[in-house]
């Protein structure tokens, strides 16, 4: 087994920004350490801070040569309580509490909140559990009068405000995108971010809604739709439809934990996983996989184990919300997941998959994409693949593939370059093939990789590029070819 090296690692990081990465000397060792996506998430912070947020990543990767996608996550229908009066109240098993939606949205007190989500009288019945603060507490529902929930509190603790609602096995109808969403689409277009989080869609149709709204803006992000609520992953058809209307999907663990219970979070993961790479399409596994690392400089073995599955499992990124954004130790945070991970991907069986054998192709580009894919986790001797584009296409359908070979995507768009790294396996290499003919278009490709030390001569690469230069979609020719000097 060859040691990994942590240049090639394949399973991406993306991290949250916040409060504890704004010092630019902290955001500088973050990307270093090996952050490939960072994430802006509109649930927090205005205009101008995420504005100055992404200045400043980009700044610091172009100095460095790094690629880092942004990802902008709206905030989407979360479902909270209002506010006390006194900050935060302590429920005992057994309490009667109210959630009015007609109640002064300032003066909760012990027995009574308000509601900043109106129709929850309308959404829940007699009998529904509804989940607060992920949760940590928890409330039976005993009647509905009028705007008024009545609940008998089934798990006490403590409650403060604007903590998240969720109901046990789904159904709020919340619509997907809200006022605000539409407001964060037009910063998130300005800011000409390369992903588009959805949070809490019900069905593909919010998530081909955002990215109508995303191109109006002028911006032209993939769309990731967070996959949180329970009736997504209620039925194969939900999740695929989720899934084919998207170009990835995050595996939300926090909100879907919530509605569809812990103990099922394991298997759904697999299953959104694997499905996800099934369809083409990119998947990000998140939220409390290091949570211990906010407090403390070494994560603890049960999160090592998470982050090591989820790259098992064939996630393309592991992401860190509240450990990089508001953490004590952001930077090691990062470090700890890069070693994680290059510790699990030794372990992966590579060189063999069956992606897509069974089925029929439709398009050229995904059919030369998988030949060049079991071509080179077949032959013997291949060192790398080298897939010249425009859009980063055919290596994310190259990258569906389980494969220990690194996939080097050479492409003149510095959109394509940040976009491709949240792509499992894929390496950003600038390279504009303007003026080459095709000859010198596989020369000096296979040049730039040697230049940069990945490939030496008497490797084998295998090639993959359009006949026709920089016509998107256009890949229809493989190559495999020995690097001479
Ligand atoms: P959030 O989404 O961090 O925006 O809530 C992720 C999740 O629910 O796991
Ligand atoms: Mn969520």
């Amino acid at each position: 087994m060859t040691q990994a090296n942590p240049q090639l690692r394949r399973t991406k990081i993306v991290a949250t920004l916040g409060p504890a990465t704004d010092d630019p000397a902290t955001l500088e060792k973050l990307l270093l350490a090996g952050v490939n996506v960072v994430r802006i998430n509109f649930s927090h912070g205005d205009p101008d801070e995420h504005r100055r947020r992404v200045e400043m990543v980009r700044e610091i990767s172009i100095r460095h040569r790094l690629f880092v996608a942004v990802l902008g996550d709206l905030q989407g229908p979360k479902i909270r309580i209002a506010r006390f009066a006194d900050k935060k109240i302590f429920l005992k098993d057994g309490d009667k509490f109210t959630l009015d939606a007609g109640m002064d949205k300032l003066a909760g007190h012990q027995t009574a909140i308000g509601l900043d989500y109106e129709d929850l009288p309308r959404d829940c019945h007699p009998g529904d559990i509804l989940m607060l603060d992920d949760g940590r507490v928890q409330m039976r529902v005993d009647s509905i009068e009028g705007e008024k929930v009545h609940t008998i509190v089934t798990v006490g603790g403590d409650l403060s405000n604007n903590k998240g609602i969720n109901l046990q096995g789904g159904g709020l109808s919340a619509p997907a995108l809200t006022k605000k969403d539409l407001r964060d689409i037009k910063t998130a277009a300005a800011l000409d971010v390369e992903y588009l989080a959805v949070s809490f869609p019900r069905s593909g149709a919010d998530i081909e809604r955002a990215r109508e709204l995303m191109l109006e803006a002028g911006g032209n992000a993939g769309i990731v739709a967070k996959i949180e609520r329970a009736e997504t992953v209620a039925s194969e058809e939900a999740l695929d439809d989720m899934i084919a209307a998207s170009d990835a999907v995050m595996v939300a663990r926090g909100d879907l934990g919530v509605e569809i219970g812990d103990a099922s979070l394991v298997g759904v993961q697999k299953r959104i996983i694997k499905r996800a790479r099934q369809m083409n399409k990119v998947v990000i596994t998140a939220t409390q996989m290091m949570e211990s690392m906010i407090n403390s400089q070494l994560p603890t073995r049960a999160e090592v184990f998470d982050v090591a599955n989820a790259v098992l499992d064939g996630t393309d990124a592991v992401m860190l919300s509240g450990e990089t954004a508001a953490g004590n130790y952001p930077v090691q945070t990062v470090q700890a997941m890069v070693r994680v991970i290059l510790g699990a991907e030794v372990q992966r069986e590579i060189q063999r998959s069956r992606h897509r054998m069974d089925q029929e192709y439709e398009h050229i580009d995904e059919t030369i994409a998988l030949a060049v894919m079991y071509s080179a986790n077949h032959l013997k001797g291949v060192k790398a693949i080298i897939a010249l584009t425009e859009s980063g296409q055919t290596p994310r359908v190259m990258s569906r593939i389980s494969s220990g070979l690194p996939i080097f995507a050479l492409s003149p768009s510095v959109k394509a370059q940040r976009k491709m790294m949240l792509y499992r396996g894929v390496q950003s290499v600038p390279f504009d093939p303007k003026g080459m003919d095709i000859e010198e278009m596989t020369h000096n490709s296979i040049q730039a990789l040697k230049e940069a030390g990945h490939v030496a001569i008497g490797d084998v690469v295998i090639l993959s590029r359009g006949n026709e230069i920089g016509l998107l979609g256009g890949t229809d020719t493989m190559q495999i070819v020995r690097v001479t000097d």
